[in-house]
C-alpha cells in the first residue's frame, strides 16, 4: 500500500536498513524504515489519512512516525540530499538520492533499499555490495571516516557484529582502532553511549557483545577505570542469568544500573560523581553501590548458612530491583540463590494484619518510637514464621 501511495503522490518510496537486512537473512523485523525521495512530511500525511494512523511529526529532521492500533509503527524519513555523480553533472534524482541517504549509515548490511512504488516493486538497490557482506558475515563501514564522524558505530559494530555472529572486517576494525586511540568515544555524551549500551542489553546474549568490548578495548575508553576480568565476566553471567527470576519479582529493572554497579565496583567517590553526571542516573545510586560494598561480604554468608530472614532483614530490609539483581550475581551456588529468592518472595508476601494505630489505641503504646520498634520486631518475626498469630506474638513482645 505504501509503494502505492508514492505513485499517488509521484514520489520514490523505499523501505531501508534493518528491515532489508534482516529480509535477505530470513529473520523477522517489525521496525519498517521508510525513506521518500521527495517530501517525508507530505508523504507521511498522505500515508496516515489514507491507512487511518495515528502521526508524530519530527519536523526538524523531516520525519514523522506512523502509530497502528495493533502496535504496529512506521518510520517515515527524507532521502536528504541529492546526488551528483559528477561534479556539473545533472543530478541524479531518481537513484542519487537514496543513494546519498544510504551512504550516510553505519555498515554495509544496513545500507540497503528496496523500491515499494508498484512499478518497481521489490527492486533491491545495493550500491555497495551490502549483500556480499551479508553472506560472508562482515560489518564493514561505508567510508574511512565513518566512526570519527559518528563514534557510537564503534559499539554498534560490536552489537551487530555479536548479534549476527560476523566479524568486523579487518579494514573497518582498523579504522576502529585508530578511531579509538584518537579519543574520540570520549568526545561524545553519555546519553548517547548509554543508549547504544541499552541496545546492547537488550540483545539475546548481552555478555558476548559486553566481552567482545572489552577484548577490542572499546570498554576502558568508556570506562576507563574498569579492570574486566574473568570475575567480573562470572558476575555479568550471574546477572544475565537471573534476569528472568528478578523480573518475575519486581515489575522493572534497570539493567543499565546492575551493569554499572558491576563495572563500576570499587570505584572511588569522586570519579563515580563524574559518571553519574555524564551517564544522568540519580545521585542515591551512589549511596546504593556503597551500601551494598560494604554490607555484601557479611550477607553472602547469611545466605550462604541459611541464616534466618529476619536477620538478612536486618541488613538488607526490602532491597531494590537493582541491588537484589547486583546480590545474586555474587551468588553461584544454586542452593543460596535458591533461598535467597525464597527471601525475597517472603518479604513481598508478608503484610502484617495489625497497625500502629491498634497498638496505640489497644494496648497502649505512645511512643512512636516504641511503636515502630515493636512493628518491626513483629514483622521479623512474621518473616520467619508466616503462620504466627499477631496479636498473641504482640503480647509475647510487650
Ligand atoms: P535493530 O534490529 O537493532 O533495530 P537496526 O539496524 O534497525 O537494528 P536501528 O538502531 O534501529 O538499527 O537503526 C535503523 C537504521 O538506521 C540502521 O539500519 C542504520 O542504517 C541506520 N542507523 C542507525 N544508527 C545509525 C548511526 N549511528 N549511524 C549511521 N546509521 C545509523
Amino acid at each position: 500500500l505504501i509503494g502505492s501511495y508514492g505513485e499517488d503522490k509521484k514520489m520514490p518510496v523505499y523501505v531501508v536498513g534493518g528491515f532489508v537486512r534482516d529480509l535477505l537473512l530470513g529473520l523477522e523485523n517489525y521496525d519498517i524504515d521508510i525513506v521518500v525521495e521527495g517530501n517525508g512530511l507530505e508523504f507521511a500525511k498522505y500515508a496516515s489519512k489514507q491507512l487511518g494512523a495515528k502521526m508524530v511529526e519530527h519536523e526538524k529532521f523531516l520525519t514523522a512516525s506512523l502509530f497502528f492500533k495493533d502496535g504496529f509503527r512506521i518510520d517515515i524519513a527524507t532521502a536528504r540530499t541529492e546526488y551528483y555523480e559528477k561534479p556539473a553533472d545533472l543530478p541524479q534524482v531518481d537513484i542519487s538520492t537514496i543513494k546519498k541517504d544510504l551512504y550516510r549509515r553505519d555498515f554495509t548490511i544496513n545500507a540497503m533499499a528496496i523500491k515499494l512504488n508498484t512499478k518497481e516493486f521489490g527492486l533491491l538497490y545495493d550500491f555497495f555490495d551490502s549483500r556480499k557482506d551479508l553472506k560472508e558475515g562482515l560489518i564493514r563501514v561505508l567510508h574511512k571516516l565513518s566512526f570519527v564522524e559518528d563514534p557510537t558505530r564503534i559499539i554498534r559494530a560490536v552489537r551487530f557484529e555479536q548479534r549476527f555472529g560476523f566479524k568486523i572486517e579487518e579494514e573497518t576494525l582498523r579504522i576502529l582502532h585508530e578511531t579509538l586511540n584518537g579519543g574520540f568515544l570520549e568526545k561524545v555524551s553519555g546519553q548517547r553511549i548509554r543508549q547504544e549500551l541499552e541496545k546492547i542489553l537488550g540483545e539475546r546474549e548481552p555478555l558476548n557483545a559486553i566481552k567482545r568490548l572489552a577484548q577490542l578495548k572499546i570498554l576502558k575508553h568508556i570506562f576507563p577505570k574498569t579492570y574486566f576480568t574473568s570475575v567480573m565476566e562470572k558476575k555479568l553471567e550471574n546477572l544475565f542469568n537471573n534476569l528472568r527470576i528478578i523480573r518475575e519479582l519486581y515489575k522493572k529493572v534497570n539493567i543499565f544500573y546492575s551493569l554499572l554497579r558491576i563495572l563500576l565496583e570499587y570505584y572511588d567517590i569522586d570519579t563515580l560523581k563524574q559518571v553519574i553526571k555524564k551517564y544522568g542516573i540519580p545521585k542515591k545510586f551512589i549511596d546504593e553501590i556503597k551500601a551494598t560494598e560494604t554490607r555484601l561480604p557479611p550477607l553472602l554468608n547469611m545466605i550462604k548458612y541459611k541464616i534466618r530472614f529476619s536477620d538478612i532483614y536486618k541488613v538488607i530490609g526490602k532491597p531494590s530491583a537493582e541491588t537484589a539483581a547486583h546480590i545474586m550475581s555474587y551468588i553461584d551456588e544454586e542452593d543460596s540463590k535458591e533461598y535467597f529468592v525464597e527471601y525475597l518472595k517472603r518479604v513481598f508476601s508478608t503484610k502484617l494484619s495489625i497497625s500502629g494505630n491498634y497498638l496505640k489505641e489497644k494496648m497502649n503504646v505512645k511512643n512512636s518510637v516504641e511503636i515502630g520498634k515493636v512493628m518491626n520486631e513483629l514483622y521479623c518475626r512474621k518473616l520467619d514464621n508466616p503462620s504466627i498469630n499477631e496479636e498473641g506474638e504482640l503480647k509475647k513482645i510487650l
